[in-house]
């Protein structure tokens, strides 16, 4: 049998990854991938207002988070969801909680990886969350970081689409259709009670970078049609051999 190709996902709170990616992971999985998240936190501090107005308590929203983020993967068909559990607002890594990134990176020895967009001004969880994983891909890449294991290559990071795109520097370079997966999507928003509120926002942005998967795939003149997707940048180069 041969190996399964994997991603890898890093999710600076529990919800991140089903708003920004969920149609990746779901599609992915079809595909036969095997989709491991990491979320560094839950999100409790930060992203959980509603639940905070609801008297709940600390480890309360945090155990409500976890269960959410722990069924929208289900959805999804996430292979494995791993919770660091390191505190958001503000979300901090320790050397220690580097190491396991990088020992998770090179485990999964992903295909590709996503994270979040490099600057983001009202949530610099996610902009951390981004340096922290170019961090740990330079050292799963490095030879001499525990000689002996196996070393990452060079999967791609691509950058899932932040919450208000013109404020982040955030600009795709590739549009994924997402149409045959969307009720997964959809299904998987539905999870997160905490931001009901998300639910009809990130169904719109889905409807509108179909448009853009349409207009750049061919507009017009034969482009493919396409009723939700998901729009991504991408750090490193693609080598080819052919344009
Ligand atoms: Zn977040």
């Amino acid at each position: 049998m041969s190996t399964p190709k994997t991603a890898l996902i890093l999710s600076a709170h529990a919800a991140d990854f089903v708003w920004r990616c969920g149609g990746a992971i779901a599609l992915h999985a079809e595909m036969g991938y095997e989709v491991t998240v990491a979320c560094m936190s839950f999100g409790e501090r930060g992203e959980s207002a509603k639940l905070w107005k609801e008297g709940k308590s600390l480890d309360e929203v945090k155990a409500i988070r976890r269960a959410e983020a722990e069924a929208a993967a289900e959805v999804l068909g996430v292979h494995r969801l791993e919770c660091f559990d390191l505190g958001d607002y503000p979300l901090a890594l320790e050397r220690d909680d580097k190491m396991r990134l990088v020992d998770l990176i090179r485990k999964v020895q992903p295909a590709w990886m996503m994270s979040h967009s490099q600057y983001d001004p009202y949530n610099t969880d996610h902009m951390y969350m981004t340096q922290v994983a170019l961090e740990a891909r330079m050292v799963a890449q490095a030879w001499g970081h525990n000689p002996g294991q196996k070393v990452l290559g060079a999967p791609q990071l691509y950058l899932f689409e932040p919450h208000q795109t013109e404020q982040m520097g955030w600009k795709p370079d590739t549009f994924l259709d997402i149409t045959p997966v969307w009720e997964k999507k959809r299904a998987a928003m539905e999870h997160m009670n905490g931001q009901a509120h998300l639910w009809e926002f990130y169904t719109r942005v889905a409807q509108q970078r179909a448009n853009h998967f349409k207009r750049n795939s061919g507009g017009q003149s034969g482009g493919r049609d396409c009723k939700y997707a998901e729009g991504f940048q991408s750090i490193f180069p693609r080598t080819v051999d052919e344009l």
